[in-house]
């Protein structure tokens, strides 16, 4: 069996809802079908998610927010004209929404995740009633019935180990599609929680592994993963997209800056190795690409690149701080205080540069960090730059292949680039580069160019 998830694009309208129908009426394999809220339509549109979120702010502030639970309504009932379905549908659908934003509003986390999780709900409702009105048996499933438990970390929450049982034993014996709502589950004590944004990606793969699919489709509106994002390179659109990658090499891209495809997702279907399959919705006889636990080939040195702005570095010198046991990990542990989360740390014999997401390091933050680095470490220096973007190459093949590294330099330094930072790990699978965020730009194209135009 099949598990496919379709993204907020698929869902946008009634027109693409018969395409996502056509898609899983023609396979019968695909017996779960996990969505997304309603995305946007065309340029300009914005997300039924996005409109949930400036509702439940405005609700929390004691703003007024009818317009923009009026335009998620609307949203549904286009639908409902369209699809032909019940009038009771858009009520329930209204009476619902309206239940929400007035519910108490003692703990914020939990009463946006209620207000954002509405979206997935009724799209999944929406879905299985035209499914059925159209001749295909399918059941809308709550997440609530099938045991689908999440941490209470509102907004990013985590699954439980034990929902894979439960979801195992909730929806294995249905005999209809399944049609379930993406990004969000149910914490132990009853309240909604959604994981973080994207996070129906995540839904999909951890349904896909607790039911032992042979795969998960993933349709998007791309005909596969490009090996540079076409937004910041636009020739790569028109390029050959990846036919083949690991899962290593996804978790490393998506994590990166890959907008395709949420880098949290991919940890359920590599334990339970279920290849995962990206496909377009809008173009369903592309094979899309395929993520694999190992490819049997692994042509070239570079699969992917990944670039992503937003980084900021901390640097610390003090001479002879290699005799000082312990220097790093008390420096460590002043950032964990702050819950600064990492992402590298290039060192040389005297300084260690320590590199996180600037957004965790605002001026409160930093000028505390700032004052116990100089008490309890006494440095020479200490500053903090922001403004950097990681580029990040990715491919099995840099294992084997000598000069990957000269060829990413070479290619920078042509495009009159320079590099503030190196990483390579010890898997030998990707390599970073630290450059100005300005950069961003010109150096994926300089790289699009050296790697994938031949
Ligand atoms: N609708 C949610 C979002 O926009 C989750 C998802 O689409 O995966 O983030």
């Amino acid at each position: 069996m099949k598990v496919c998830k379709f993204g907020g694009s698929s869902v946008a309208s009634s027109e693409q809802i018969l395409k996502v129908l056509e898609i899983v009426r023609s396979d019968p394999a695909r017996r779960v079908v996990v969505v997304s809220a309603p995305g946007k339509r065309a340029k300009g549109d914005t997300k039924v998610t996005d409109l949930l979120i400036a509702a439940a702010e405005d609700a929390l502030a004691g703003r007024d927010h009818s317009e923009n639970a009026a335009r998620v309504v609307a949203r549904y009932s286009a639908m409902r004209d369209e699809l032909g379905l019940g009038a009771d549908l858009v009520e329930a659908a209204s009476a619902e929404l309206e239940r929400r934003l007035a519910a108490p509003k003692d703990h914020p986390g939990a009463f946006v995740d209620a207000v954002k999780a509405f979206g997935e709900e009724f799209s999944a409702r929406f879905c299985a009633a035209a499914f059925t009105a159209r001749g295909l048996r399918s059941a809308y499933v709550d997440p609530k019935d099938a045991g689908m438990l999440l941490s209470e970390e509102y907004g990013s929450a985590r699954l439980l180990p034990e929902s894979y049982a439960n979801i195992k034993a909730a929806l294995g014996p249905m005999p209809d599609v399944v049609v379930f709502p993406g990004f969000y589950g149910y914490t132990a004590g009853g309240r909604i929680a959604t994981f973080s944004r994207g996070g129906s990606d995540i839904t999909g793969a951890i349904i896909a592994a607790a039911l032992g699919a042979e795969v998960y489709e993933n349709f998007t509106d791309v005909d596969a993963v490009y090996p540079v994002d076409p937004r910041l390179c636009p020739e790569a659109a028109g390029g050959e997209g990846i036919r083949e990658m690991t899962f290593a090499e996804m978790r490393e891209l998506s994590y990166a800056g890959f907008a395709v495809f949420h880098d949290e997702a991919v940890m359920p279907a590599i334990r339970a190795k279920i290849p995962i399959n990206i496909r377009n919705t809008n173009n369903p006889d592309e094979p899309g690409t395929m993520v694999l636990p190992r490819r049997k080939s692994v042509p070239g040195r570079v699969n992917g690149i990944a670039a992503c702005p937003g980084f900021g570095a901390l640097y610390v010198e003090k001479w002879m701080m290699n005799r000082e046991i312990g220097f790093v990990a008390k420096l460590l542990s002043i950032l964990a205080s702050e819950n600064v989360s990492i992402e590298c740390m290039p060192a040389g014999v005297d300084s260690v540069t320590v590199v996180f997401k600037d957004e965790m390091f605002p001026d409160d933050v930093r000028s505390r960090v700032f004052a116990k680095i100089e008490k309890d470490l006494a440095p020479d220096h200490v500053s903090y730059r922001r403004g950097i973007a990681f580029l990040v190459a990715v491919g099995e093949g840099m294992r084997t292949t000598v000069g990957t590294c000269l060829h990413v330099v070479t290619a920078l330094s042509k495009a009159g680039i320079n590099l503030q930072m190196i990483n390579q790990g010890s898997s030998e699978l990707s390599i970073m580069f630290g450059i100005r965020e300005t950069d961003l730009q010109p150096a994926v194209q300089a790289l699009y160019r050296e790697f994938f135009v031949s």
